[in-house]
C-alpha cells in the first residue's frame, strides 16, 4: 500500500513523471511531435508568444512538448528545478559556457576530461579569450590555491574519463561559491542515479545522454540541469542564439522510451561492472584497475560518499602497456571494439589512440591518462559471457 506522504522511488518516478496528459486520445505513450513550427491562431497571438506575455509554442528550438516531457522528467529524476535537453554532450556542454563567459574571464578545469571537452576548452575557449586553467581536483586544495576573482566557472566530471578519478563535490562546492563562480558537473558516468550533483551544491548538471539515458546506443543527445534562473540564460542565450544544438523529437521519444528501464539497466551496468573489475584485479597479466567500487581504488572512501552505487565503467592498465593494451583488444570476440559508453554492448576502448587523443602525449603523461590504458564500459551480457571474453582476449595479450 502506499501512503500519500512517501516519496515514490526512482524507477516509478522514471516512468510515470513529467508526462503531458493533453493527449485528447489517451494514448499511453506521448506522441511524438515531429515539427519544427507551431501554427499561431492570430497574428495577435504570435506576438504574444514572442513577447512572453502568453505561453505555448513557438518554434522547435525555443520549445517542443516531446522534448518538454522529457525535460520535465529528468529535472524530477535529477533533483533540479529546469532542465533542457539538446542535440548532443558537446552541445550541452558549449551552451552552458557560452551562456556564461566572456572574453577576459577564466574558468577552473579538471585534469582528466573527456577528450572533446578538453579539446573544447583547450582550442576553443581560448581562441575566444578566456583563461583556461587546468586544476588537479582530487584534492580540493589545489582549487582553493588557483581559484581567483576572475574564476567564472568550475567545471569537472565525477568520475572522470577515462581514468575514473573522483571529485569531491560538495568540498569543492563550496571552495567555488566564495569566490562566486558557478559550478558545473558532468554526470554521464552516474546519470541521476546514481549520482545528484546539485543536492550536494552544485550550480549546473551536465550529461551525454548519448550514453546511459538513452542506453541503446542509438541516439545523440544532450542534458543540461540547473536553477530556473540559470536556464533561462541557457535556453535563450546559449542554446538559442549561440550553438543551435537542438534536439530532435525523435531523439527525445527515444530517450523517454529508455528512461523506463534506466534503474534496471543501471543496477545491471553496475553488478557487470564489479564483476569484471574483481576479475581483471584478480589477474596476473593485469597491472592496475581502476573502478571506484573497488576497496583498493585510491578514492573508495569517498566514491561511497557521493554515489549510490559504482557505475558501468572500468579502465585498467596491463602489463605489457601501449601494445598488450591493443593485443587485447584486437582479441575480444564478444566485446566490441568501439568509443561511446552505457550501451547493452560491453564496448572496449584505447583511451589514448582513440577518445583521448585529443591530448599532446605530454599532457596525457602529466594529466594521468597512460599509454597502455584500456576503458571498458560493461554491457548488460550475461556476466560469465562477458568474463569468458575478457579471459580468453587476457591470454592472448
Ligand atoms: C560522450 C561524453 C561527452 C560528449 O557527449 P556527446 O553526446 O558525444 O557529444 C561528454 N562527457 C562525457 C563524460 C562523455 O562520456
Amino acid at each position: 500500500m502506499s501512503s500519500p506522504t512517501k516519496p515514490q522511488g526512482f524507477a516509478t518516478r522514471a516512468i510515470h513523471s513529467g508526462r503531458d496528459k493533453s493527449d485528447p486520445h489517451g494514448s499511453l505513450t506521448s506522441p511524438i511531435y515531429m515539427t519544427s513550427t507551431f501554427e499561431f491562431d492570430t497574428a495577435e497571438q504570435g506576438g504574444a508568444r514572442f513577447a512572453g506575455e502568453e505561453g505555448g509554442y513557438i518554434y522547435t528550438r525555443l520549445g517542443n512538448p516531446t522534448l518538454n516531457e522529457l525535460e520535465q522528467k529528468l529535472a524530477e529524476l535529477e533533483g533540479a528545478e529546469a532542465c533542457l535537453t539538446v542535440a548532443s554532450g558537446m552541445g550541452a556542454i558549449s551552451s552552458v559556457f557560452w551562456s556564461f563567459v566572456s572574453p577576459g574571464d577564466e574558468i577552473l578545469v579538471d585534469e582528466t576530461l573527456y577528450g572533446c571537452t578538453f579539446a573544447f576548452f583547450r582550442h576553443g575557449m581560448e581562441r575566444f579569450g578566456i583563461t583556461v586553467r587546468h586544476v588537479d581536483m582530487r584534492d580540493p586544495e589545489n582549487l582553493t590555491r588557483e581559484i581567483s576573482d576572475k574564476t567564472r566557472v568550475v567545471y569537472f566530471e565525477t568520475p572522470a574519463n577515462p581514468n575514473m578519478r573522483i571529485v569531491d563535490i560538495k568540498a569543492i562546492s563550496e571552495i567555488a561559491h566564495t569566490k562566486g563562480a558557478k559550478v558545473v558537473v558532468d554526470s554521464t558516468y552516474c546519470t541521476p542515479y546514481l549520482q545528484n550533483p546539485i543536492a550536494l551544491g552544485a550550480d549546473i548538471v551536465v550529461h551525454s545522454a548519448t550514453k546511459y539515458l538513452g542506453g541503446h546506443g542509438d541516439l545523440m543527445a544532450g542534458v543540461i540541469l540547473s536553477s530556473t534562473e540559470d536556464m533561462e540564460q541557457i535556453r535563450y542565450v546559449g542554446l538559442k542564439d549561440m550553438t543551435g544544438a537542438v534536439l530532435s523529437p525523435m531523439n527525445a521519444f527515444l530517450i523517454t522510451r529508455g528512461l523506463k528501464t534506466l534503474e534496471l539497466r543501471m543496477e545491471r551496468h553496475c553488478d557487470n561492472a564489479e564483476k569484471i573489475a574483481s576479475f581483471l584485479e584478480g589477474n596476473n597479466k593485469v597491472e592496475k584497475v581502476f573502478f571506484p567500487g573497488l576497496p583498493s581504488f585510491d578514492q573508495y572512501e569517498l566514491a561511497k560518499t557521493q554515489m549510490r552505487r559504482f557505475g558501468g565503467m572500468i579502465a585498467f592498465e596491463l602489463n605489457g602497456g601501449h601494445d598488450a593494451g591493443l593485443k587485447f583488444l584486437n582479441s575480444l570476440e564478444l566485446c566490441k571494439i568501439a568509443v561511446s559508453l552505457g550501451d547493452a554492448e560491453t564496448l572496449v576502448e584505447h583511451p589514448a589512440s582513440m577518445t583521448h587523443s585529443t591530448y599532446e602525449p605530454e599532457e596525457r603523461a602529466r594529466f594521468g591518462i597512460t599509454e597502455g590504458l584500456v576503458r571498458i564500459s560493461a554491457g548488460l551480457e550475461t556476466a560469465d559471457d562477458i568474463l569468458a571474453d575478457i579471459n580468453q582476449a587476457l591470454n592472448y595479450s
